[in-house]
């Protein structure tokens, strides 16, 4: 039977980051991926010859090169990879757009402040009052009780208007629970998005995974794609072995999944008793992604990278109760990031709605597809409210199209009611009721594409290598 030092469940960020570190170190580890693909909830696929990415709008936490503390410095540092191989372009400008009021931001933090300045010129100083609660709250320590965003802000903020706009991107970003979160989470996310900002690489997702392979196999960490765990086996209060989707059993000193806490104890061969209450999260969403012949720029939406748009007087970040909730969401246009001269081949404009998966996971075959090309005009309409007057004539112009619903992400990453921010309780230290068996990355509670890669190295490090 194999044995290794370590074995690692998902070959998503947090799962090959995890790698590298122990690799580095010299441990035996292997990642066993149940997907042909790597990459997990960031992953890529090709249909009709054409490339997609699953879910990638932008790279959080950018950062200039020469930032030593930030996470994305740090992280590529602990990874040993170069920040020139990333090749990120900035984003152009991303807005908040509510009913009547507008916020712009950039990778420049000036920008958001002046913004609030002259749009809640009474709000200002506790907004400011607001960032120095954000820079004096140690974001690195584990066992921070909870502490409700909501009432933090308020206690700062006095309009309500602001309050949600200053929470909406936060939320569609990395939040796991409804209408509020942890002060903590509050905070990664406020510095992710607002005082550090988006960056995307050229190529997409796929020049991070590569970069990511390369260095893991170059650090001799072994992967097994298509081999899936599909029970952890256990003996008293340890994992004893695994067995894979074909029966094959191997077994490891440690383990790490990055399955997520409730499907991770879910494999366990005996019923844990978990300490932690911690159920399937409720919130998942649907994309559309449309193709155009030509660059956004050519038909009047060249400027704006990301928007995070809401239409009711107060925002409602709910489990949809419909199939999708068209009243808030998120509009990324890949073309708008600063790539110099070479811009991209195609237009492409993505939106990003709340979605009920009861309803997707109901519905016939037929029914899924006819709901899908229903669904899909309606996002248009309900984003294209908040972007400039065009041209555009969606049936004529858009040349592609692909949508994924709830019921996709559970099917392509086993993560359950497809809810991609995974659990509302998450698990800071990483641990479980079983000694040798930690989560690392979504329910470990760093989320996001950097967040993810910073959890499985911060797992590997203290307990893999300590
Ligand atoms: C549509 C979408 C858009 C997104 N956009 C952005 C963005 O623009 N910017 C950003 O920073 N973040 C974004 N995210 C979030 C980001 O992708 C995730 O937070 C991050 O990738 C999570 O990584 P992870 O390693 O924690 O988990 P995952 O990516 O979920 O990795 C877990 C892996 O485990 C595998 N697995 C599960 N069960 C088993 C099993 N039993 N055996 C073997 N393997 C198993 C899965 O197949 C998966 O590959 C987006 C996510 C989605 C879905």
């Amino acid at each position: 039977m194999e044995k290794y030092d370590v074995a690692i469940i998902g070959a998503g960020m947090s799962g090959i980051a995890a790698g590298i570190r122990l690799a580095h170190f010299g441990k035996r580890v292997c990642v066993f991926e149940r997907h042909y693909a790597p990459g997990g909830l960031n992953s890529f696929y090709a249909k009709d010859g054409r490339k997609y990415d699953v879910g990638l709008h932008a790279m959080t936490n950018f950062v200039k090169p020469g930032v030593k503390r930030a996470p994305l410095n740090r992280i590529l540092r602990q990874l040993r990879i170069s920040r020139e191989d990333l090749n990120l372009s900035e984003q152009l400008g991303s807005r908040i757009a509510f009913p009547g009021r507008d916020l712009r931001f950039s990778n420049d933090f000036a920008l958001l402040e002046s913004e609030v300045a002259a749009a809640f010129p009474g709000e200002i100083d506790g907004f400011r009052k607001l960032v120095e609660d954000v820079n004096a709250f140690d974001d690195t320590e584990f066992n921070t009780p909870y502490q409700s965003a909501r009432s933090v802000v308020q206690s700062r903020i006095g309009d309500p208007v602001l309050e949600d706009m200053i929470f909406c991107p936060l939320m569609y970003y990395g939040s796991s629970t409804e209408d509020d979160m942890d002060f903590g989470q509050f905070v990664v996310m406020f510095k992710s998005i607002f005082l550090e900002g988006f960056a995307r690489p050229r190529e997409g997702i796929r020049n991070i995974i590569k970069l990511l392979l390369k260095r893991y196999k170059e650090a001799g960490g072994i992967r097994r794609m298509n081999t899936g765990v599909a029970e952890i086996r256990l003996s008293g209060n340890r994992v004893e072995r695994l067995v894979l989707d074909s029966g094959e059993e191997v077994e490891a000193d440690i383990v790490l999944s990055s399955a997520g806490y409730p499907e991770t104890l879910g494999m366990c061969s005996d019923t844990v008793e978990s300490s932690t209450e911690c159920s399937v999260g409720r919130l998942s969403f649907t994309e559309t992604i449309s193709i155009f012949e030509n660059d956004p720029s050519s038909f009047g939406w060249g400027e704006d990278t990301i928007v995070f748009f809401n239409s009711r007087d107060r925002f409602a970040y709910r489990a949809a109760e419909g199939a999708v909730d068209l009243t808030s969401g998120v509009i990324c246009i890949p073309n708008n990031f600063d790539y110099g001269e070479e811009g991209l081949p195609e237009g492409v404009v993505r939106v990003t709605c709340l979605a009920d998966y009861d309803q997707w996971k109901s519905y016939s075959e037929d029914e899924y597809a006819a709901n899908k090309e229903r669904w899909r005009g309606r996002i248009w309409d309900a984003a294209r409210a908040f972007m400039p007057d065009t041209t555009l004539d969606y049936s004529r112009d858009c040349k592609a199209f692909d949508m994924f619903t709830p019921t996709t992400v559970e099917r392509y990453t086993w993560k359950r009611r497809g809810a991609i921010y995974g659990a509302p309780t998450k698990t800071k230290d990483g641990s479980t009721p079983i000694s040798n068996l930690f989560v690392c990355g979504t329910d470990q509670g760093f989320l996001g594409i950097v967040g993810s890669m910073l959890s499985g190295i911060a797992m590997a490090n203290t307990h893999a290598l300590r």
